[in-house]
């Protein structure tokens, strides 16, 4: 019994158990190949094996500094993207902040204080809300019919702080990560909650 389990052994590529004598050299030393063809085909897959390890490792390394070389204006714009996001899943179903427009079509985040013009509100959720992609394109956020909108919802106070805001804001990158984290999770979270 012994001897037998000592001289036959198992073809590393295609388990089959092959009388002794039939050893072939393979990558690993002495080895019970069926035959050439078990051999490189084995020799094959752990190679390509190797291979992806070392794509997937690449990968990596090319992710890391592609991240590394990321400017600050990189990550407000990935923050934003972030946030816009968020607001548009936040405002699902609702209409158009500056025509009643209801939820169908592209949608946009629109911003009541632009960007451009206000660094310091380009992240803050009362400054933000879903629009028809016309009144946040063509009509550059169709203001006046949204500041309509906006009192109603936010108050008249919260309104004018808004329309008060005129510092000049500048975010670290450490800051605009967090703010992209923190909104992506934010969308995530309203996705599962509302099952859409
Ligand atoms: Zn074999
Ligand atoms: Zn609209």
């Amino acid at each position: 019994m012994a001897s037998k389990r000592v001289s036959k052994r198992k073809c590393p590529r295609c388990k089959t158990f092959n009388p002794p004598g039939s050893f072939i050299t393979g990558p690993g030393g002495l080895q019970a190949f069926c035959n050439i063809d078990c051999m490189s085909k084995h020799a094959y897959s752990k190679r390509s094996k190797g291979y992806e390890k070392q794509r997937k490792e690449n990968k990596k390394k090319l992710a890391e500094r592609k991240e590394s070389l990321k400017t600050n204006s990189d990550w407000a714009r990935e923050a934003q993207t972030a946030v816009n996001l968020y607001v548009r899943i936040r405002d699902r179903g609702r209409l158009c902040i500056s025509c009643d427009k209801p939820d169908v079509g592209k949608r946009d985040a629109s911003h009541y204080r632009s960007v451009g013009a206000c660094k310091q509100l380009r992240f803050n959720t009362f400054n933000i809300w879903a629009s028809c992609h016309k009144c946040n394109t063509q009509l550059s956020g169709n203001l006046l019919e949204y500041r309509i909108r906006l009192v109603p919802k936010l108050g008249a106070a919260r309104v004018d702080w808004l329309e008060s805001q005129n510092e000049i804001a500048r975010y670290s990158i450490d800051y605009l990560k967090r703010v992209k984290s923190i909104f992506n999770r934010r969308a995530k979270h309203l996705i599962k909650l509302r099952g859409y």
